[in-house]
């Protein structure tokens, strides 16, 4: 990795080399997040959009140079990334807009956006030779770890908490992790995880804690600036729990700003539940990310519920230095937004996804947004995760006879 300079601290600023430290700065408990900090002198003279432009390789795997891995680490087969970048003018034209663009991540294998991030993490465990790797994970994390995890064969355990919807804990068991259902919350789960991984030596995945999953996460934005020629959208709107997310896509782009294939750095706006909205009070209060203190996280959007969100610094700091914003929407206008979303664009959406074009409209609608700017909706993961909560936005079936009567009758009042 001599394309890597450091993992540097996001409290103190100490440099480690990545050989020093696994996860944390030790200064700080289990809270010092740090940042890998690349030598983009070196990694401009390996890719660029020019070597982009004849690179085949649809999957993550294309911005190789770009990320925290061996240059002999063998990747998981799945084929994450590449994820589809749709213009979607009737979405647009419902929010009086004129430049909407859809980025589909229910479209990666395991049906999510942290497909990008344990598809990381299982090259890292790997290449530590790890027996086991293991996350906590509100669903999606663990459904993620566990698929790319089967895809070479490799040992894993789940923490998650007990009230995941079914076809996440699903996933993890068809996949044959070791599943860990823990009464309690998402939080509970993550420091358990913790303490189990220290306790056996198992390579750990959790979020805010590995600092390779935000370079996994940042694949979505290099993926957007390419798809959209290098001409960066002025908005990114995403949900947000922990902050990885938000912070990956704030990584991918400084790192293109560095190496100069953009010009100018989009506005970040994160979008939170308003039961669970840690990031959001944080932004409109101004305090400090290590200032927060712990909430009761209570959504219908799982995989955006966090009391302490782990990754706060880095999510603070995508929406403060990009002159983004946080939003926050109540459960009532996620659940509405699955069908509208999935009636003007074919996209189904889980909650925490929709959460993203909620809070566009909300935005919208409180005038934040100029309808000439060029806006991407980056949409984190497939409706088929939740068909319960789906359910409770779409209405109802017709159920008839076998006949041709029934449906006549239906028919006639149209
Ligand atoms: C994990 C997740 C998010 C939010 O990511 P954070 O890093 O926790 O902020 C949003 N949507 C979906 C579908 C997710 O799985
Ligand atoms: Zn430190």
């Amino acid at each position: 990795m001599d394309h890597v300079k450091s993992l540097k601290c996001l409290i103190c600023g100490r440099e480690y080399s990545p050989n020093e430290i696994e996860y944390v700065c030790p200064h700080h408990g289990d809270e010092g997040i740090v940042d890998v900090q690349y030598d983009y002198d070196l990694i401009a003279g390996r890719i660029s959009p020019a070597t982009l432009a004849e690179n085949r390789d649809y999957t993550i795997w294309r911005y190789r140079p770009l990320l925290p891995i061996e240059p002999d680490s063998p990747v998981p087969p799945l084929s994450v990334g590449w994820t589809p970048l749709y213009r979607t003018d009737r979405l647009a034209a419902g929010l009086g807009l004129k430049n909407l663009w859809v980025k589909d991540d229910g479209r990666q294998p395991t049906a999510s956006f942290k497909d990008r991030a344990s598809a990381i993490a299982v090259v890292k465990g790997r290449e530590r030779k790890a027996e086991v790797i293991t996350t906590a994970s509100t669903g999606n994390a663990g459904a993620a770890l566990a698929g790319l995890c089967a895809s070479v064969g490799q040992r894993n355990v789940i923490f998650a908490p007990q009230t995941a919807p079914p076809a996440k804990i699903a996933q993890l068991l068809v996949f044959g992790s070791t599943v860990m259902l823990v009464r309690g919350t998402y939080d509970d789960a993550f420091e358990l995880c913790l303490q189990a991984a220290k306790e056996f030596g198992w390579y750990n995945r959790n979020t805010g804690y590995n600092p390779y999953m935000t370079e996994g996460k940042k694949t979505a934005t290099l993926e957007i600036c390419e798809q959209m020629d290098w001409d960066p959208p002025d908005r990114i709107f995403v949900s947000v729990g922990d902050g990885c997310v938000i912070g990956g896509l704030h990584k991918g782009l400084k790192d293109m700003l560095a190496l100069g294939w953009i010009k100018r750095m989009p506005k970040l706006m994160g979008v939170q539940a308003a039961g669970s909205a840690a990031l959001y009070e944080a932004w409109r209060t101004g305090i400090d990310a290590m200032a927060m203190k712990p909430i009761d996280a209570q959504t219908i959007a799982d995989s955006i519920s966090a009391g302490l969100p782990a990754d706060r610094i880095k999510g603070l700091a995508a929406v403060r230095e990009t002159g983004g914003a946080y939003v926050k929407v109540t459960d009532e206008e996620i659940l509405a937004a699955i069908p509208v979303l999935a009636r003007l664009t074919g996209v189904f959406a889980e909650p925490a996804a929709a959460a993203a074009y909620a809070g566009l409209c909300k935005a919208v609608a409180e005038g934040q947004i100029d309808p000439q700017e060029r806006i991407v909706l980056m949409i984190t993961g497939s409706g088929l995760k939740d068909i319960a909560s789906a359910r409770k936005s779409a209405g109802e079936p017709y159920v008839v006879d076998a006949n041709l009567s029934a449906v006549k009758q239906i028919a006639a009042g149209w």
